[in-house]
């Protein structure tokens, strides 16, 4: 058996995040009838308040889903079998979202760029204006590259499409940054838009989203795609009576329903700034070690975590295993092409100064005990902006 581990665990990854106690409670709760009146009312009030987190006006589907399954739903309600989607390579994410649409029989294509700057909109744009057939039926981005720490400008993304003047569908994965930083689905008239609830919504894992739009809805009526759990038609025609065509997670419902209490009680504005001004510290205490940040585009800097690159000859694996062993947090591993070179401070959903400082300070603990070559005292760097700032 192992020995209990005093204190409690630092989950500092980039999601799932730290499960408060208030949320936590309410998902404990005795589950009640999915067809009840208290149920009903749940549901219609949900759904109207979570418009205001995506900033639309629009349907927003709830799924009891992993992420993964909303990005399914969002392929499979608005396409047809060799359709042609045109996916923005900017991380991890975007790659296996991409490996969805392949599995389900569209014609994938990756406009690949460079994953330390995030998706280039002149890029999208001019492959879009060469598409003068209008083959590509949907464009595809990730927000907040999980994978990296790199967020892409999804109103510039817009501005591209526009551009080329060109009809895709737009959609667009906030799976990590819906709830952290700003995102306007409306305004930036992005058709579908996709999420997950263990992330800024600060749930377990367990409820997938989307956001549609009135082209999107329109899509539903010509897409070919076979679906059945993931039909948006069925779903809205519940949600309209406060229901859902099966049993919904109904006690991860009590948590969304705590979950966006919080969040307004805190205010949208102020959850963001919190978030940018953490993300601030961890990166202040990054260059205070004298370590690379991942992401190589200022104004592309995540506010829901941090990718740092290892200096080379070390593994970034076998350090977050010595802080997991020793100081009981587990950091984000690094994905893909950048499995080992890098590790990911996760810094998003219910989280505070003194959080932040216990996760930097495990950090640097961690590169001492490692005898990782860097720069002692960067924690210091992160303390000296949270009292400036
Ligand atoms: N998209 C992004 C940006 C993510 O960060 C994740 C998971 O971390 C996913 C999609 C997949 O979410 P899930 O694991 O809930 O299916």
């Amino acid at each position: 058996m192992e020995a209990y581990q005093s204190g409690r665990h630092f989950l500092q990854i980039p999601g799932p995040s730290n499960l408060p106690e208030r949320i936590a409670r309410a998902i404990s709760r005795s589950t009640i009838d999915h067809r009840g009146p208290e149920f009903v009312q749940l549901t219609h009030s949900l759904l109207e308040r979570l418009g205001t987190i995506f900033a639309t006006e629009n349907p927003i589907i709830v799924y009891p889903s992993s992420a993964r399954g909303a990005w399914e739903a969002a392929l499979v309600n608005t396409l047809s079998a060799g359709e042609h989607v045109l996916f923005c390579d900017s991380g991890h994410f975007a790659t296996l979202w991409s490996n969805v649409a392949n599995n389900l029989g569209l014609e994938v294509e990756r406009l690949t760029g460079d994953w330390r700057l995030g998706v280039d909109p002149s890029a999208v744009e001019a492959r879009l204006s060469e598409d003068r057939e209008g083959r590509i039926k949907a464009v595809a981005l990730v927000h907040n590259e999980t994978s990296t720490g790199v967020v892409n400008e999804i109103a510039a993304i817009r501005q591209a499409i526009d551009n080329a003047k060109h009809g895709a569908l737009f959609m667009v994965d906030v799976v990590s940054s819906v709830g952290s930083m700003p995102y306007l689905h409306d305004e930036w008239q992005v058709d579908v838009t996709v999420a997950g609830s263990q992330k800024g919504l600060m749930l377990p894992p367990g409820l997938g989203f989307t956001a549609i739009s009135s082209k999107a809805l329109a899509a539903t009526q010509t897409a070919q795609l076979p679906r059945s759990y993931w039909d948006w038609n069925a779903v809205l025609s519940f949600n309209e009576r406060g229901l859902f065509p099966y049993t919904p997670a109904t006690n991860l419902l009590f948590g969304l329903d705590e979950a966006l209490t919080m969040l307004f009680e805190e205010g949208l504005e102020s959850v963001f700034s919190r978030h940018k001004r953490l993300a601030s510290a961890a990166r202040a205490a990054v260059r205070g070690w004298d370590l690379t940040l991942y992401c190589l585009n200022q104004a592309a800097y995540s506010p829901t975590l941090t990718g740092v690159l290892m200096p080379d000859g070390h593994d970034a694996d076998a350090f977050r295993r010595t802080v997991l062993d020793r100081f009981n947090m587990s950091l984000g591993t690094g994905l893909g092409q950048v499995k080992g070179q890098l590790f990911r401070i996760g810094h998003l959903g219910d989280l505070n100064e003194l959080m932040l400082a216990g996760t930097l300070s495990g950090v640097e603990m961690g590169l001492q005990l490692c005898d990782i070559p860097h720069r002692p005292g960067g924690i210091t760097k992160a303390l000296d902006y949270l009292v400036r700032h």
